[in-house]
């Protein structure tokens, strides 16, 4: 059965329940609810040999379940298509749409996890979305692949098959957003892609990963710190956008091309990526608020009296992109530095 579910901005999402077998002990599974956008994990490739060049939005949400009946096993499991495309294409919307569907599903007493297949270039990107926006401890997991679905030894499959394990873990609760490939289990907040080819690139450099999916448990080593899910005040049950935030690439010779254009295209929020700081400076009184990360993907920005003197806030040890993602949060509250500042300390 599919059937369409109400949505926000246009977007469609179509909702299966997948048949499951009437005994007593499938009854007794943990519902867990698949959420899939696409990305690597739903792409083909020509042939078996092809693990770069592959068409995205190929494999359908029914085709990916289909394939893994080992998921009957471990949970109950229904499914809802958000997008299937390359997540470069994952905008505004579709974070919106996914943040209040994932909400929207938690909330059933029934429902245990949710599971969100995504491409693995901007998968970091909307688990920490996510990791601020869902308003339960249910564990919710993020998931791609490296290798497309056509792939020899692709690793989509194992991932999935991991994901909902977790997601179907009570030990996997309030742990905040987490990010499953290669058996690692990864904090939304602390993880990034570290490599462009192999399967083991999400990588939580600062931190290390929560723990791991093996064959004989689920087993967890440590707990997020920071403010997340559950525990975040941001609520966007009621928007449909949200305010315009860029990141300025720190090199060598940059001027203030980039501000300029950003500041014309109607950016209410600039983090920039270090070494960069006059021409940012210079944005003080123009009712923009400028973050101070970095590019280099691990270590923190200390927050010092000079940088909050200009008005401007530190990003501690959140890479630009995620650090793009709380501003842009933090703004549909407030617009005083000093506010975002204790926001960028504590998520
Ligand atoms: N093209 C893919 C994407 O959607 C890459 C991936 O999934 O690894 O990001």
């Amino acid at each position: 059965m599919i059937r369409p579910l109400s949505c926000c901005a246009g977007l469609a999402v179509l909702l299966a329940l997948l048949p499951v077998r009437a005994d007593t002990a499938t009854a007794a599974l943990p519902e867990v609810r698949l959420f899939t956008t696409g990305g690597t994990i739903q792409s083909k490739g020509a042939h078996r040999q092809k693990l770069m060049e592959y068409s995205d939005g190929k494999v359908s949400p029914s085709e990916l379940v289909d394939d893994l009946p080992e998921l009957r096993d471990i949970a109950r499991l229904s499914y809802a298509e958000i997008s299937n495309i390359g997540s470069g294409g994952i905008d505004t919307p579709k974070l919106l749409l996914l943040a209040q569907q994932i909400n929207a599903w938690l909330a059933h007493p029934e429902a245990a996890g949710a599971v969100v297949t995504h491409g693995t270039a901007t998968l970091e990107e909307t688990a920490y979305f996510l990791n601020l926006t869902v308003k339960s401890d249910k564990p919710v997991v993020v998931v791609g692949a490296m290798r497309p679905y056509t792939a020899v030894s692709r690793d989509g499959p194992m991932n999935l098959y991991n994901a909902v394990r977790v997601a179907a873990t009570p030990a996997a609760r309030d742990m905040g957003v987490m990010i499953l490939l290669n058996d690692e289990i990864n904090a939304a907040r602390d993880t990034t892609k570290g490599n462009t080819y192999r399967v083991d690139t999400f990588i939580a450099r600062d931190a290390g990963p929560l723990g791991f999916a093996d064959s004989d448990r689920i087993v967890f080593y440590r707990r997020p710190t920071s403010r997340h899910t559950a525990h975040s005040e941001f609520d966007v049950a009621k928007l449909s956008t949200l305010p315009r935030v860029d990141v300025l690439y720190a090199y060598q010779e940059a001027d203030d091309a980039a501000i300029k254009g950003f500041v014309a295209a109607g950016a209410r929020g600039i983090v920039g990526s270090g070494g960069y700081s006059e021409p940012l400076a210079a944005l003080k009184g123009q009712g923009i608020v400028v973050v101070q990360s970095d590019r280099k993907g691990s270590g923190r920005v200390v927050k010092s009296e000079k940088v909050a003197a200009k008005g401007q806030v530190t990003a501690d040890n959140l890479p630009p992109h995620k650090a793009r993602i709380l501003l842009r949060l933090a703004l549909t509250r407030t617009t005083d530095p000093v506010e975002i500042q204790r926001m960028f300390d504590e998520y």
